[in-house]
This record gives structure tokens, C-alpha cells and sequence, in this order.
């Protein structure tokens, strides 16, 4: 079943999923596609099972960066199911793929009438929070290169690709750095074996080779959402 392919509808009681099972459907998702933006009305919800969402800040100037990476560990939009009705940032898909769309009375529905589906979403806007937190943290305090690990570790985990399909612009645009920081580092990277870089394509090679060159907010972050799920057993990131 496609919705056991994101982990917190796996982590559903029977009864819980049952009562979200008629608002749920499949829908697949391109690069760049923007859910919402800021201001808009939240009227769905989505459970990434493979694609890979963003939640950006976008600025007057035109510049957008990445709050926080949502994917099959998570719910973009639930908010919605807890009153916050009106989105605060925008939500832009980085990697495409699938999600389970779920319209938000459907959500907020089933959340009124379960406490534990309840509790789950609460849960995750705290985690969600928390990432965003660490991503202001990180961008103050660590180095672009490490940075960069970090968020292709990330990629790499919802995505459960070794293969990433990003352009040097996305990626730059997603770092808030431009875009020759980018290719200096993505370089640097390749010269060291740990990926290799065609154009608008990332390959991890050395996958312990890239944990050492991150920094800490990949784990603390994977932390946060291991404690969120409660560590299933069958399925881990
Ligand atoms: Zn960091």
C-alpha cells in the first residue's frame, strides 16, 4: 500500500487510517512545483511517500531559502488540521515524486475525533519547528561545504536514492549561497571521491565519507524525527 511508504501514516492506529482512508489519494508531484505559497489557504494536506518537499522563505529581493525538508518522514500542511488555516511560507517540491494528498477537513476530521492522531500532529509541527530552528542555527555557525553534506544526507534519506537530481542553481538557491560556492564545494567534493557530479545530477559514492563532512544538524535532526516516529521497527530511514 503506497501509504506505508510514509512513515507517519504507517505509524497510524487501524482506526485512524481507516477514518483518513476515503480523503486520501495519490498524486504525483514535478521539480519545482509550488504547493502553496505564503497567504495562501491551506485546503490539503500532503504525506510525501517518494517525493521531497521544501519549506521556503522567500524575500523581497527574489531570493528564497530552505526552512526546513520535508519527505516521507513527515506531513506538509497539517497545520491545517490544527486551525492554522493560512500557510506562512511557501512549499515548493525539490525532488519529484509521490505523495499522499489528503484534503485538510478530511485531516481535521479525523484528528478532532482521535487524541493519539492528534497528539502525532502536534508532535510533528514541533519537529518541524525544531528542524527549522536547527537550519537558522546551521547557517549562521557552519561552513557551505558541511552545510551542503548535510542537506544532500537528507535528500539522500526521503529520497532513498543515491542519485539526486539537482541542478547547481537549485541547489545554491536552496544553501542561500551563490552559485560559484556551490560549484567550488561540489568540486572539492569530487576531487575527494565522496560524489560525483554531472550536470543537474549528484551521485553519493562514499556515503561514510559524506557523514564525516557534514555537520552536526544532519544528525540532530534525524534524531528529532526518529523520537517524532517513535523508531518503527520495520521501517527506517
Ligand atoms: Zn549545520
Amino acid at each position: 500500500m503506497p501509504h506505508n511508504d510514509n512513515l507517519l501514516l504507517a505509524s497510524l492506529s487501524p482506526g485512524d487510517l481507516a477514518a483518513l482512508q476515503p480523503h486520501l489519494k495519490l498524486a504525483h508531484f514535478e521539480q519545482e512545483q509550488v504547493l502553496y505559497e505564503a497567504g495562501d489557504t491551506i485546503d490539503a494536506t500532503y504525506f510525501p511517500t517518494s517525493a521531497v518537499i521544501s519549506i521556503v522563505v522567500t524575500l523581497s529581493s527574489g531570493q528564497v531559502v530552505e526552512a526546513a525538508m520535508v519527505g516521507r518522514d513527515g506531513v506538509i500542511g497539517a497545520s491545517a488540521a490544527l486551525d492554522g488555516k493560512t500557510a506562512l511560507s511557501r512549499a515548493v517540491i525539490q525532488l519529484s515524486g509521490e505523495a499522499m494528498v489528503c484534503s485538510s477537513a478530511g485531516l481535521r476530521g479525523a484528528a478532532m475525533q482521535s487524541q493519539p492522531l492528534l497528539s502525532l500532529l502536534i508532535r510533528h509541527e514541533q519537529t518541524l519547528y525544531a528542524q527549522a530552528q536547527q537550519s537558522t542555527a546551521c547557517m549562521a555557525a557552519h561552513h557551505v561545504d558541511a552545510r551542503l553534506c548535510r542537506w544532500l544526507l537528507r535528500s539522500r534519506d526521503l529520497s532513498q536514492s543515491d542519485t539526486l537530481l539537482f541542478t547547481q542553481e537549485f541547489l545554491a538557491e536552496m544553501l542561500g549561497v551563490n552559485r560559484t560556492s556551490v560549484t567550488v564545494v561540489a568540486h572539492t567534493l569530487q576531487q575527494a571521491g565522496i560524489i560525483q557530479y554531472t550536470r543537474g545530477k549528484i551521485r553519493i559514492t562514499n556515503l561514510v565519507g559524506l557523514q564525516d563532512a557534514a555537520c552536526e544538524c544532519y544528525e540532530a535532526v534525524k534524531s528529532q524525527y526518529q523520537g517524532l516516529l517513535g523508531e518503527p521497527k520495520h521501517q527506517s530511514l
